[in-house]
């Protein structure tokens, strides 16, 4: 056995590094909140290639001293934390003094520093963990810090890095999540040279949030502002059918520290209740204010989890304040009849080729959203499952097409059809005993087939609207669809640009309902920020929008016939995967003659 030793800082430095940097976005995560901890009321973030090449945090704080500048790269320098018994009362993001070191450890880290009362700056450059020098520089006051050359020492963590698209989508998460917490600082971001978004002192959350999704989504929002012995909630909440296919633009924060809580979450997305439909998530940017001693920050290394010492008590604070909000604004009521969709567009009411029947009855249970004055388009309410516009099924040539080409499994002949249940599901009875079928499951499987197929042999039927649907999105999701419009064309949805952030739809997908077409383009641009539509790699590209479009195309008919019944099985079985539904969830399940035989105890 080898003896005892203590680790050099060197190397515990690496191995901290190890769980507090684990990717580009985290330096700028440590370097931006020690920005916001120093005081600065300008940051600016600049990065390279995803942040592996370059990182750098420019900002307007307090600055270091000559000692300070050295003392911070020290393991556990901190002037943030002395007593354990502090951490009840912490308004800092930082506080185990890890981030500067860590991130020296394992990159090229230049730091340059200068207190607004010291003539001159200190800089600091250290390679590897190894100090290369110390020196005197000229330096406006604050603070600047370059890394560069990301993991090069460490290249087992290099090897997890993503790619650049990727990276890049994290960085300008984190970035925005801190803009958000702190709207009275100007924030500047360039990828690669570029500006990707800008936004002066803002005297508002609302100011700030119109910055950063545009203008157009923040005046739709709904302000929440809610306080309760020793908790308070505030900030803003998309109104009932504002929705989104990732989480993206629900964001948390908890003592102005962007968290991600499941606790929190939940209670959002509950109190959405049935406006939301499974697989949505809300527009919101709330605020959680409490007891620092009421919450635990230190569970996770970067600080993105935290516990609540009263979960429960939490959770229902947060769903009453969403609630309350939500019902002031009319919730759907369950069941009720509400006022008919309206027609959105001209371009709305068009006939689509391969779209048999138009859905033109009056929608049930529509949000009374729609008494307020909306933008059309911006904010149609998410359908309710229940009330899902009627027909547009596949084309009879689409099933034609099917059949010709797959062999229907002789067990499939002998299935016959019962009938319906509660709308979304199909009954039969099979061979084996009888099999209950979710219908939109089942579409979405067959849809996304199609799609995935159309998509991979560049096939896109597009249908032109008569009158373009103009957009309005922020700089950054602006800037990552100047750059995918041509990949957006080839897919059928033609976008053009006509102003700064300013955009029009001009042409859908034949699948797609121009009332769906910014929604979607919504969500596409969610998939881009995370990466999931890299061009590089076309047949994930083309599985991730199929997955999307699927969710769109489908439109359930209100009734079904044997034939249409049969056709939909048919067709589910021809797909490479019938079991389950392009998210993962069973497309119909199976109860067999034993079973049922067992229940009665036959
Ligand atoms: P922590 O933030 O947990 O204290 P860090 O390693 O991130 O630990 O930073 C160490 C110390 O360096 C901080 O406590 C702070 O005093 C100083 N520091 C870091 N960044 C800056 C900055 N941008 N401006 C002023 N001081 C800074
Ligand atoms: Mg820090």
């Amino acid at each position: 056995m080898p003896a005892i030793r203590i680790l050099s800082d060197r190397v515990a430095n690496q191995i901290a590094a190890g769980e507090v940097i684990e990717r580009p976005a985290a330096v700028v995560k440590e370097l931006v909140e020690n920005s916001l901890d120093a005081g600065a009321t300008r940051v600016e973030v600049e990065f390279r290639h995803g942040g592996r090449s370059l990182v750098r945090v420019e900002d307007n704080g307090r600055g270091m001293s000559r000692d300070d500048a050295l003392l911070c790269l020290e393991r556990h320098a901190t002037s943030k934390l002395v007593e354990t018994a502090d951490l009840d009362h912490l308004g800092t993001f930082g506080f185990r003094g890890e981030a500067l070191p860590s991130i020296a450890s394992v990159a090229h880290f230049e730091l340059q520093t200068r207190p607004a009362d010291a003539p001159a700056g200190t800089e600091v450059l250290v390679n590897g963990g190894k100090l290369v020098h110390v020196r005197a520089c000229g330096l406006a006051p604050g603070t600047r810090i370059t890394v560069s050359h990301l993991f090069n020492s460490v290249p087992a963590r290099r090897k997890f890095l993503k790619t650049d698209a990727t990276e890049s989508a994290h960085i300008i998460q984190t970035v925005r999540l801190y803009a958000l917490a702190c709207p009275q600082t100007a924030f500047t971001l360039i990828e690669d040279g570029r500006v990707l978004f800008q936004s002066p002192v803002c005297t508002t959350l609302a100011e700030r949030v119109g910055e950063i999704f545009g203008r157009q989504l923040a005046a739709d929002l709904l302000e929440v502002d809610l306080a309760e012995t020793g908790l308070k909630l505030q900030g803003l909440i998309g109104p009932p059918g504002v929705n989104r296919a990732t989480r993206h633009e629900m964001l948390m924060f908890v003592n102005r520290r962007p968290v991600d809580s499941r606790t929190l979450n939940y209670a959002l997305i509950e109190s959405y209740a049935t406006s939301l439909a499974k697989g949505r998530y809300p527009v919101a940017v709330l605020f959680l204010d409490l007891d620092p001693a009421a919450v635990d920050v230190n569970v996770h290394p970067a600080k993105r989890e935290v516990r609540f010492r009263s979960e429960g008590a939490v959770r229902g604070f947060v769903i009453r304040a969403v609630l309350q909000r939500l019902r002031e604004f009319g919730l759907p009521r369950q069941g009720g009849s509400g006022e008919p969709k309206p027609t959105a567009s001209p371009a709305a009411a068009e006939p689509m080729p391969g779209d048999p029947v138009r859905p033109v009855a009056p929608q049930p249970a529509v949000p009374s959203v729609m008494s307020q004055p909306f933008r059309p388009f911006t904010s149609l309410p998410a359908r309710p499952a229940a009330a899902l516009p009627p027909p547009a099924q596949l084309s009879s040539a689409t099933i034609e097409h099917r059949k010709s080409r797959i062999e229907t499994p002789a067990t499939l002949m002998a299935w016959r059809f019962l009938g319906t249940a509660h709308g979304d599901y199909a009954l039969f009875e099979a061979p084996g005993g009888i099999v209950v079928l979710d219908r939109r499951a089942a579409h979405e499987r067959i849809w996304f087939e199609r799609l995935q197929e159309q998509f991979s042999r560049g096939e896109a039927a597009s249908q032109r609207l008569l009158f373009a649907l103009p957009v309005e999105l922020d700089a950054i999701a602006s800037a990552l669809l100047v750059d995918r419009l041509k990949f957006l064309q080839q897919h059928g949805l033609e976008v053009g640009e006509f102003g700064r952030n300013f955009f029009r739809i001009e042409a859908v997908p034949v699948w797609l309902e121009p009332a769906d077409a910014e929604m979607f383009l919504r969500d596409v641009i969610g998939l881009m920020r995370e990466g999931r539509l890299d061009e590089k790699r076309t047949d994930l590209a083309h599985e991730e929008l199929a997955r999307l479009a699927a969710q769109k195309a489908v439109r359930l008919p209100s009734s079904l016939n044997e034939a249409d019944a049969l056709a939909l099985v048919s067709q589910l079985f021809a797909c490479r995967q019938p079991h389950t539904s392009p998210a993962g969830r069973p497309t119909h399940f199976e109860l067999g003659r034993g079973e049922l035989a067992r229940r009665f105890q036959r």
